[in-house]
């Protein structure tokens, strides 16, 4: 962050400084006590679903915290000097703020946002980016009204580059996010079915995604995906250039083939406007390769060099749970237990399908959350996919009758489907069936805590 006065803060925020002195520089924020709290930083009281801030106001200043933003004024005894900024709603100060270190550091910023890869495309683009230009990128997954403002509160001067993930999960969301960041591009990763129940549509999540669209400049660009229903009618939301990414004769930036280095990751060509390119990637899966391919797209406008972004591709890392590949003993554990869609689901099975050729491959599968009238059919569709893959199918949850259902319509040998209740129960399935030398894909919706499944094995094995 930029440091400002306390006094400064307060014009920003539209805050009363209640207590503490002006002069006091700020140099960072934070809004969970449990974090190790950076020096010169001032404490948000958010009120969330389990906890409110304002419990924690004393506690922030016990671990040296230089003093709070309240909508309440704390009754527990603070340090000497401690600053008080009283404003009427705490996040919206953040995001105020947050918007003002935006502007006054300047970087160019690019907002990812899609169904579908988020993540993982903003750390493919940082670790790009970062061969030539400091870049700040947000943190593991904060990408909501929270993350968002925290993401642009951690830039300062030296910052050239921002890549900034946004999520929604209805109507106006991505909109309010991307004033707050203000883009001067953006990546759309795809739009599919994730959030089918709140907006109803897939038309309805084309918009919302489209949202952000009408904030970029003329002067700025989006990389859109040729393939995604509704992306023309929301291309022309956009001021700035469209540069379409995907598979078709549609993209400008094309993925030609693509070819599987096992768990070394994959090898795929590419045809931009200046000719074909081939990269290697450390990650498996195909969908990889086309979140690769928008990455390009994004790299190549600003004059980036084919050299370049492979460079940025051979140094990704990327976060956790999102088809992690461990082993012990003879096993082979591809851990996607961080979410689920239809979209996610195909990708992993594929990987299930190149990383186990020749072994015996095992899909541990539970619930897709949050697909509204589509969950019967999305689920059953799935279970026809894993038919296709896996040799043993464990399916978890209240759907794992429509993952089974669609998995035996698709011809697979009822005694190799296994339908459970519980993450406990699958674990006991498991214990029984596994041979100790299979390669197994463990995924669901992250509410489902199929991780359990992936620590049980890790202590077995
Ligand atoms: P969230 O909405 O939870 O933030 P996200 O959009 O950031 O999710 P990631 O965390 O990057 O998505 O990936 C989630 C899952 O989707 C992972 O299991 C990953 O393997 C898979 N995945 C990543 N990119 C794609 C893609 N383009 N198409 C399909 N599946 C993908
Ligand atoms: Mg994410």
């Amino acid at each position: 962050m930029i440091p400002l006065e306390a006094g400064r803060l307060a014009e920003i925020m539209e805050a009363r400084l209640i207590r503490g002195s002006p002069d006091r520089i700020v140099r960072a924020v934070f809004t969970d006590t449990r974090e190790e709290i950076p020096e010169g930083a001032l404490f948000f009281a958010l009120k969330g679903e389990r906890f409110n801030g304002h419990h924690f106001v004393a506690e922030a200043g016990a671990k040296g915290a230089l003093g709070a933003v309240v909508s309440r004024l704390p009754e527990q005894p603070l340090p000497p000097d401690f600053l008080i900024l009283e404003v009427t709603d705490v996040l919206a100060a953040l995001q105020r703020l947050a918007h003002y270190v935006r502007r006054a550091t300047g970087p160019f910023l690019i907002g990812v946002t899609g169904s579908t890869g988020k993540t993982t495309t903003k750390d493919l683009l940082a670790a790009v980016l970062a061969v030539r230009h400091r870049v700040l990128a947000t943190r593991g997954n904060r990408n909501n009204e929270i993350g968002v403002p925290l993401t642009l509160l951690e830039l300062g001067p030296e910052h050239e580059f921002a890549v900034v993930e946004m999520a929604m999960r209805g109507e106006g969301e991505i909109a309010a996010l991307s004033a707050l960041a203000e883009p001067n591009a953006a990546v759309i990763t795809n739009i599919g079915e994730a959030h089918l129940e709140r907006l109803g549509s897939v038309r309805a999540i084309a918009r919302a995604k489209g949202e952000i669209l009408d904030y970029i400049p003329p002067e700025g660009f989006a990389v859109l995906p040729a393939e995604s229903p509704f992306i023309e009618e929301e291309a022309r939301r956009c001021r700035g250039k469209v540069i379409y990414f995907g598979e078709s004769d549609k993209a400008q930036v094309r993925l030609l083939s693509y070819t599987s280095l096992g768990e070394k990751g994959c090898v795929f060509r590419v045809r931009t406007a200046t000719g074909e390119e081939e990269y290697q990637l450390p990650l498996p899966g195909y969908h990889n390769a086309l979140n690769c391919t928008a990455v390009i797209a994004i790299a190549r406008q600003l004059g980036f060099s084919p050299e370049e972004v492979q460079e940025g591709f051979r140094r990704v890392q990327t976060s956790g749970m999102r088809l992690e590949i461990e082993h012990w003993r003879g096993f082979t554990v591809i851990n996607d237990a961080y979410n689920a869609n239809p979209a996610s689901m195909a990708g992993a099975l594929e990987v299930l399908a190149e990383l186990g050729k020749g072994r015996r491959k095992v899909a541990v599968l539970g619930d897709m959350l949050e697909l509204g009238e589509r969950t019967v059919a999305a689920h059953r569709e799935v279970g026809e996919k894993a038919a296709a893959v896996a040799d043993l199918l464990v399916v978890v949850g209240e759907r794992a009758r429509d993952l089974a259902a669609g998995a035996l319509s698709a011809g697979m040998p009822p005694d190799r489907v296994l339908a459970v209740a519980t993450v406990e129960e699958a674990i006991r399935q498991l214990m029984n069936e596994l041979e100790g030398d299979e390669v197994l894909l463990v995924k669901a919706s992250r509410a489902m805590g199929l991780e359990r499944v992936v620590q049980a094995l890790r202590r077995w094995g």
